[in-house]
């Protein structure tokens, strides 16, 4: 078989070049003309690196009978992100009624479509069932709840249980979800109960079972854990109970590179292993194979994402420690401030100069102390330079805010040459829209 390319491995998206002019280029687009006509802070994201890895995980799905990759919107969701994900052959993982309607602006077709969430809100479960959409139910109060809601609307509710197998990827604590005492699922022992009930009611329909372990996870070998353990499951439900489980959805998780010391699973080999060990645990229990599904986010748009910055000032502090402020931060990366995550980083303009003895730290414009994109960077930046972090495609938009009262950056996607907006650049008038003044506070009115 031809090599195949998984994305998540690499650090930069898999157009990233260097052209004559010595810029850095991403999807045949000049970032330098990129950051003129669109301005900075600016999101891009190469459509191919996207391309790609949806391809490398379908691959690794190829020996499988029935197979499907929903890719979890949380790590980005827009519009022409519902699109592109349903050119590419994949289903969509939602969580919230933005991210539902979203799906819905883009026409993403509901029945390849999973809405998740440990404390979902009546309105989510309630488009849900109107628009036929998959549900996870996370306890046994939203199971009754959906029971509900689905007999109210006249509907038959299409539901996952969502399972804490008890298995831990190696990552940060805050993006484990798979331990025994998580706010996400039920535990083992308390499914059977839940499918039972499921199983009874008039307006449920129990579908599968899912678990998601966590995220950034750099091995498959936690994922391969939770095959056998669900298949255990799945084997005493129709045993013991009678109860038939047809879907398996593994959840997402899978890691990559965020600078040279990461060792990311492959994503074909993490697909294909985890499929070969699910055909492998199902036959060995004369259980029909189920139909797999995966929730890659991260490892699908993260390294297709690069940010760019304008450098501004530059300073020198007595520990000689070297400030590059840049005109971002952790609005709209809150990942090194939340998680402690490290970035790698060129000089977008001067990508052939020489790299600098002494590193430099490049700060965010925010008022945190915690604000730092990279602590050490060994480029040659000054105030003035492009900088160019890779590796944000994920969690970078969909956890953005507005901190200081900052408009939020525009997202390119690029491709062939080509660089079309996906996100519009928030306004500075977008920021007082929302705003109301009580008339005891007007103008002109004095205590
Ligand atoms: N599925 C579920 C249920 C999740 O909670 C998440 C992320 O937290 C994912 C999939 C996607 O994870 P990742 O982006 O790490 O692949």
């Amino acid at each position: 078989m031809k090599t195949v390319i998984s994305p998540n491995t690499g650090i930069k998206p898999v157009t990233a070049t260097v052209n004559a002019r010595g810029h850095l280029e991403i999807g045949g687009c000049d970032t330098v003309e990129l950051a003129e006509k669109f301005g900075t802070p600016l999101w891009i994201l190469d459509e191919e690196t996207i391309r790609l890895s949806a391809a490398a995980c379908l691959k690794g799905l190829k020996g499988y009978p029935d197979a499907r990759v929903l890719y979890a919107g949380k790590a980005f969701l827009c519009t022409a992100m519902c699109r592109l994900i349903d050119k590419l052959g994949l289903g969509l993982d939602v969580v919230s009624l933005g991210e539902l309607h979203t799906a819905a602006n883009a026409r993403f077709p509901h029945e390849k479509t999973y809405l998740h969430g440990n404390n979902k809100a009546r309105a989510e479960i309630e488009e849900a069932l109107k628009q036929g959409i998959n549900i996870v139910i996370d306890s046994f109060d939203e199971a009754k709840y959906v029971v509900q809601c689905a007999a109210a609307v006249g509907a038959t509710a299409k539901v996952l249980i969502r399972v804490t197998p008890g298995v831990e990827p190696d990552t940060h604590q805050h993006i484990k979800t798979g331990q025994h005492d998580s706010k996400f699922g039920l535990p083992l022992e308390s499914v059977p109960e839940l499918a039972r009930f499921i199983s009874t009611s008039k307006n449920m329909e129990l579908r599968g079972l899912h678990a998601h372990i966590g995220s950034q996870s750099g091995d498959v070998e936690p994922y391969l854990k939770v095959v056998d353990i669900l298949a255990d499951l799945i084997d005493g439900l129709k045993k013991e109970h009678n109860i038939e489980i047809s879907d398996l959805d593994l959840g997402g998780g899978l890691g990559i590179a965020y600078t040279e010391k990461d060792r990311p699973f492959p994503m074909f080999d993490w697909s294909h292993a985890v499929s070969e060990r699910v055909k492998q645990a199902f036959s060995q229990r004369g259980l029909s194979l189920p139909v797999l599904m995966l929730e890659p986010g991260r490892s699908i748009v993260g390294t297709a994402g690069v940010t760019l910055y304008r450098a501004g000032y530059r300073k020198t502090m007595g520990n000689q420690t070297n400030y590059l402020g840049l005109d971002g931060g952790m609005a709209d990366n809150p990942r090194p401030i939340t998680y402690q995550a490290e970035y790698t980083a060129c000089v977008a303009n001067r990508m052939n100069a020489q790299k600098p003895v002494d590193p430099i730290t490049l700060v965010g414009r925010y008022c945190e102390s915690g604000d730092i994109i990279i602590k050490e960077a060994y480029l040659p930046a000054d105030s003035g330079d492009l900088l160019a972090i890779f590796a944000t495609g994920a969690y970078n938009y969909s956890m953005a805010s507005n901190y200081n009262r900052t408009p939020r950056p525009a997202c390119v996607l690029v491709a062939n040459g080509q660089a079309d907006i996906i996100i519009e650049r928030e306004s500075i008038d977008d920021l007082v829209r929302q705003d109301r003044v009580p008339d005891r506070l007007a103008e002109g009115t004095h205590q």
